[in-house]
């Protein structure tokens, strides 16, 4: 009993010094809610927010692999608490890859035991003062992100989606799952729309485009922005070099840097 009073007076503690606490969700698996999460993190550290990066995606821990940070170990601070993993000045991670013996290690803990680790990994870590917290929640709306996210106290949550209608079906179900958490949704991002071709320089759609402003739309949220298929978020990711940090001058870029311009507006309309 007083341990589970003294674990959440720690989260609590943790909780009270982080400002927003952004919830990425995604209505399935492999709309690019990972690649999102990580570059929306970098975004608002370039602009000297502090940022810390949550991957609770435990079958998929990708977020250390995306940053170059896989081989780091997490280090103990003090008796109980342990420090994140920092990426850069502004950027710090904490992600189950940390704690696998190997990159190939499944996790294969039942339910209790994977929320506890979650609860730990906000009671436990000296995260220090956050202007946000970014949360790579499991995909889609089933029990594993619900349990999570009841756990995580957020104080908003932003949809991944990708053009296609099996994917935006699938969104407006991760929007309903927001809104029964009761959490802010700050709006829909279009991942993956359209494709600029390398020889001719046109938009190619290669699944579509304009569903998720559409979507949005219809279901009455904020659309936030669309970011284009580019190759080298591919290749940054699997070498693990920060991709708006390497080319700043894309489209892709520049499509996340708009999506935090409206999440920073968003906040201060309130
Ligand atoms: P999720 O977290 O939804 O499962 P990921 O972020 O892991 O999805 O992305 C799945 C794959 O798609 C990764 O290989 C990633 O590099 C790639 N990807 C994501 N967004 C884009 C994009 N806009 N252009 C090209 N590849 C992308």
């Amino acid at each position: 009993m007083n341990e589970k009073v003294d674990d959440a007076k720690k989260v609590d503690e943790t909780l009270s010094r982080i400002k927003n606490r952004l919830l990425v969700f995604s209505g399935k698996g492999g709309v690019g809610k990972s690649t999102v999460a990580v570059n929306l993190g970098l975004a608002l550290g370039k602009r000297n927010l502090r940022v810390g990066l949550l991957d609770i995606d435990i079958h998929g821990p990708d977020l250390a692999k995306m940053l170059g940070v896989e081989e780091k170990r997490l280090e103990s601070a003090g008796v109980d608490r342990i420090m994140p993993v920092r990426v850069n000045e502004n950027l710090s991670l904490i992600s189950m890859a940390f704690l696998l013996q190997t990159k190939d290690t499944p996790v294969i803990w039942r339910g209790p035991l994977k929320m506890k680790v979650i609860q730990q990994f906000l009671g436990d870590v000296l995260w220090g003062d956050l202007d946000w917290l970014i949360i790579d929640s499991p995909p889609g709306t089933g029990d594993e992100p619900l349990s999570a996210a009841q756990l995580i106290p957020a104080t908003g949550a932003l949809i991944v989606t990708t053009p296609q209608e099996v994917s935006l079906l699938d969104s407006r179900k991760a929007v309903n799952f927001a809104r029964r958490l009761n959490l802010k949704i700050y709006g829909i991002v279009e991942n993956m729309s359209g494709l600029s071709c390398p020889h001719c320089g046109k938009t190619i759609d290669l699944f579509k485009s304009g569903g998720g402003r559409k979507a949005a739309q219809e279901i009455g949220i904020p659309f936030l922005g669309s970011i284009p298929i580019d190759p080298a978020i591919v290749e940054r990711g699997d070498d693990g070099k920060p991709f708006i940090t390497n080319h700043p001058d894309s489209d892709a870029t520049k499509a996340f840097n708009g999506i935090v311009e409206k999440l920073l507006n968003s906040n201060r309309e309130e």
